[in-house]
């Protein structure tokens, strides 16, 4: 390692002692009522300077240890390597004789909601090796079907003939199947999300931070391919826009989510994270504009955005914000402005958003196929990521912990504990497995555990 990646590596050590000498100093002074609760919000000020300066040079340091070339190269040779394997399961040699999953596009809900159903069957076609065959007549977003939008997922591959076609799970095992929704599965096989390949996993965790989130990005990746027609559509709005970097993507996720399945957030709430991105950003380079993109489906948004952040440049387009308000969301037009806004947002170099919106996780997921590792590069103001659908999501107890209130749980170093959610105020909410008490956890003691599952090898998808 270089002298300036050591002399960093101590930078950081001593700074976050520097922080808790801070932090231990202000807070007895205000026990000993030395200082009054007035001053709270400079020290408050000063203490989120000091931790931006500890993650700023934290996030140098992989710049500087000398791998990050490989940390690239990697990461293109992996994506590479899963793109190669699902076209391949995709055009098989002989479609007729080739086994085969049915999944119907026809599942009543959002763009988000249905690019996830097709990740559900794309991972399920090749955990089971089988080709998957879309079925789109009749695609609330084009009644002609996805092929007239997007290129087909197979180029050789896209009709079951007239082959006998047994719905999933069946006594044995069938040459064409189709699949429930993710959602009405009473025994999940153990492939689903959040598992990733165990062929793969050693390869992935060491360049990305949240490799199933990766993984899921890769089967977007693979489908979403805009014919020319949508492409150039999409170009037109975007060269519009004047997209520069740095630039931070914001979405707000309003309309009929608001209420049903998510809290309101005020356009300060998400600014916030956004300003903190720039302070930070500042440390080490000098910003001259502070852009933001902002997607929504309410239409006001970026006008009161504008009006009330007057230091801040938003780009967005208010007439695909209203498109998608009204009641024909599920429309053309709409695909075309909600691509624009996923391609935006997942472009940017940080996103900030709600993690219960399917659109939100999309765009970080297309995010993770855009760079190396994206799992440092978002903020989601409720949820933290998930697939809908999913099997339990655990973290692993890294030491242990004795509550400090009833409300906290006991755990031991290697328990597994079933993560709800994290409060994103030190403390999460989960339920431990050994001993099957749910409370707060405080979340530093716990690391995520990551599920692999042994999929297919396709050794012949390389040659
Ligand atoms: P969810 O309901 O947010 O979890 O995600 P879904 O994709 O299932 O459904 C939401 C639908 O609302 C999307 O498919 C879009 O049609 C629309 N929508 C939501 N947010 C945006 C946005 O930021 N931009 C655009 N253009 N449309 C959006």
């Amino acid at each position: 390692p270089s002298e300036e990646y050591e002399n960093l590596r101590r930078r950081v050590f001593s700074n976050t002692k520097e922080m808790w000498y801070f932090i231990n100093h202000e807070l007895t002074k205000l026990k000993k009522g030395d200082i009054k609760v007035e001053k709270l919000p400079e020290i408050l000020d000063q203490i989120e300077h000091r931790k931006s300066f500890i993650l700023s040079d934290q996030q140098k340091l992989p710049e500087l240890d000398g791998y990050q070339d490989w940390r690239q190269q990697e990461a293109a040779n992996v994506s590479d390597l899963v793109q190669k394997r699902l076209k391949y399961l995709q055009n098989p040699s002989n479609c007729r004789d080739a086994r085969k999953v049915i999944c119907n596009l026809n599942k009543g809900c959002g763009f988000g909601c249905q690019l996830h159903h097709i990740v559900y069957c794309l991972i399920f076609a090749y955990a089971t090796e089988r080709t998957l065959i879309l079925n789109s007549k009749g695609w609330r977003y084009n009644t002609k079907g996805w092929e007239y939008v997007f290129y087909p997922i197979s180029e050789s591959c896209l009709t079951a003939y007239d082959d006998k076609v047994i719905q999933w799970p069946a006594n044995y095992d069938p040459k064409v199947v189709s699949l429930p929704f993710i959602d009405s599965i009473s025994q999940k096989p153990k492939f689903l999300p959040l598992a990733i390949p165990t062929d793969l996993a050693h390869r992935i965790v060491r360049f990305n931070g949240d490799p199933s989130s990766w993984w899921i990005g890769q089967m977007l990746k693979y489908v979403l391919k805009p014919k020319p027609a949508m492409q150039k559509a999409i170009n037109e709005t975007i060269a519009k826009m004047h997209f520069m970097r740095p630039i931070v993507g914001v979405h707000i996720r309003r309309t009929d989510k608001v209420g049903t399945e998510a809290a309101f957030h005020s356009i300060d709430e998400y600014m916030v994270h956004v300003r903190q991105y720039y302070d930070q950003l500042q440390l080490t380079q000098h910003v001259d504009v502070r852009r933001v993109y902002l997607a929504s489906d309410d239409a006001n948004v970026l006008g009161d955005a504008r009006s009330k952040y007057p230091d801040y440049e938003f780009l967005g387009d208010p007439s695909i914000a209203k498109t998608a308000a009204t009641h024909r969301r599920y429309t053309p037009v709409s695909l075309t402005g909600l691509l624009v806004d996923l391609h935006m947002l997942a472009m940017s170099d940080y996103i900030v958003c709600t993690f219960s919106s399917q659109v939100g996780r999309v765009a970080y997921e297309m995010m993770q196929t855009n760079r190396v590792d994206a799992s440092d590069s978002f903020y989601s103001l409720d949820d933290i990521y998930y697939f809908g659908g999913q099997n339990a999501h655990n973290r692993r107890a890294i030491m242990n912990h004795t509550p400090r209130s009833n409300q906290e749980i006991a755990f031991q170093a290697g328990d597994l504990i079933g993560v709800a959610g994290n409060h994103w105020n030190g403390f999460g909410r989960g339920t431990n497995k050994r001993t099957n008490m749910n409370g707060l956890i405080p979340w530093y003691k716990t690391a995520d555990h990551l599920v692999l599952y042994p999929f297919p090898e396709y050794k012949h998808a390389n040659e």
